[in-house]
């Protein structure tokens, strides 16, 4: 595996706990439109422990593009994603086209 990829992977690797924890979140919950979910930093350090909460909403949103990511503000990657949306703690990123996208989408977990 090249270092992008490897970055790639790790992004993948984050984006699938983050699935099974608003799955698991939303199998306990009677309410879990109203929860805030406590996510893992998306970013392509794969020591990366930060932690995310997100509203449910709010990771959809993230979530239905397959090249979204979410991650810790000052956690972005400029050659590989382009910041979309910077809050609170967090940014949006979006992957660049070419092998960026391609990996994200390849990877997507609800693809
Ligand atoms: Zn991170």
């Amino acid at each position: 595996m090249g270092r992008d990829e490897r970055r790639a992977f790790n992004e993948a690797v984050f984006r699938e706990v983050n699935e099974r924890v608003r799955e698991i979140t939303e199998s306990f919950s009677a309410t879990p439109e109203d929860d805030a979910l406590p996510l893992v930093c998306e970013c392509s350090d794969a020591g990366c422990v930060e932690k995310i909460e997100l509203t449910h909403p709010q990771y959809e949103r993230v979530r239905s593009e397959a090249t979204h990511f979410v991650v810790v503000s000052g956690h972005e990657q400029q050659d590989l994603e382009e910041v979309l949306e910077r809050t609170g703690g967090y940014s949006v990123v979006r992957k660049r086209p070419g092998e960026p996208a391609d990996l994200a989408e390849t990877t997507d977990p609800r693809g």
